[in-house]
């Protein structure tokens, strides 16, 4: 297969899932079945936290910082909720190793809470939804006989802080191309919402920023699409809860979308459409099986 300009290889895709389409096994199960069938055998996979896990990350953080004893319950409860994950999805010998993986993360994060922590130490505390997800959801793909590994986005997404992240192209794509170079025919599974600045530590693109990372990563890879697989309907004309004639929006221009996002609609993070604007002229909307997606067409 030939290689474009930038050495990428061409025509990947990018399929975004978020926290609420990995709330359980049965939801991951779905989510793989759905890749196997929608996804080119090299797509690019991103994924949010499973379920509520940020929420869960940061009550643990703000119970700390509070000096508050129930930190010791939720920091079990965390632990239970991935373990169940990890149980509920896979079978074989990664079953166990995801296990102890997972137990070490809790032991660091643990060992992290009893210091003086910094924010980017915090940051590198909440990144971990996105890390387990990415691990369980690579495992259970690779389980099921395909080919998939994950990769933490901190390798390749460089940023610099500010009051949102500002996310370095050139030198991400640069590096995105080094840690893709050699993956040859697999699918690859990329955390959502964090990145590293140029010392490695971890940033963030702000909550809900999965949707973004999926943009972004579509505009680096030079993906031929990006599909945004959500548990919502679509994008609607007003808030379906609020307006009752609501209507679904077969197609809506790039511009709109952006309009939408940028005065807060929450189906689209404000920043999401960001990378796409100065290329593309339109995206779909289009209703899919039990997921519904919406694609944007490079
Ligand atoms: N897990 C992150 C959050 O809850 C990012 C995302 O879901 O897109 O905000
Ligand atoms: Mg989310």
């Amino acid at each position: 297969m030939p290689h474009t300009a930038t050495g990428h290889l061409p025509g990947r895709q990018v399929h975004k899932f978020g926290g609420s389409s990995l709330a359980d096994p049965n939801c991951y199960r779905r989510v793989a079945g759905l890749i196997e069938q929608e996804s080119d055998p090299r797509a690019l996979i991103v994924v949010s936290a499973a379920g509520k896990t940020t929420n869960r990350l940061l009550q643990v953080l703000e119970l700390s910082e509070a000096g508050d004893d129930a930190v010791v319950a939720a920091i079990q409860g965390l632990r239970a909720y991935q373990l169940a994950l990890i149980e509920g999805v896979l079978d074989g010998p990664a079953r166990q190793a995801l296990s102890l993986q997972l137990m070490e993360d809790i032991d660091t994060i643990a060992g992290v809470l009893k210091k003086n922590y910094d924010r980017h130490e915090r940051n590198g505390i909440l990144a971990n939804g996105e890390v387990w997800s990415a691990r369980l959801l690579a495992a259970l793909l690779t389980e099921r006989g395909n080919q998939a590994s994950w990769l933490d986005a901190r390798r390749f997404l460089s940023a610099e802080e500010g009051a949102l992240a500002r996310v370095n192209e050139a030198l991400s794509r640069e590096k995105l191309r080094e840690v893709l170079a050699g993956t040859g025919e697999q699918r690859v599974v990329v955390t959502g919402f964090i990145a590293a600045d140029n010392e490695g530590r971890t940033l963030l693109l702000g909550r809900n920023g999965s949707d973004y990372s999926a943009t972004l990563l579509g505009a680096l890879a030079e993906a031929e699409s990006t599909a945004i697989w959500s548990d919502v309907a679509g994008v609607y004309s007003a808030d379906p809860r609020c307006v009752k004639d609501a209507k679904l929006l077969e197609r809506l221009s790039l511009a709109e979308a952006n309009e939408l996002a940028r005065l807060g609609a929450p189906v689209l993070h404000s920043r999401t459409l960001q990378p796409l604007l100065h290329k593309y002229h339109y995206i779909l909307g289009c209703r899919m099986r039990w997921l519904d997606q919406r694609q944007f067409r490079h």
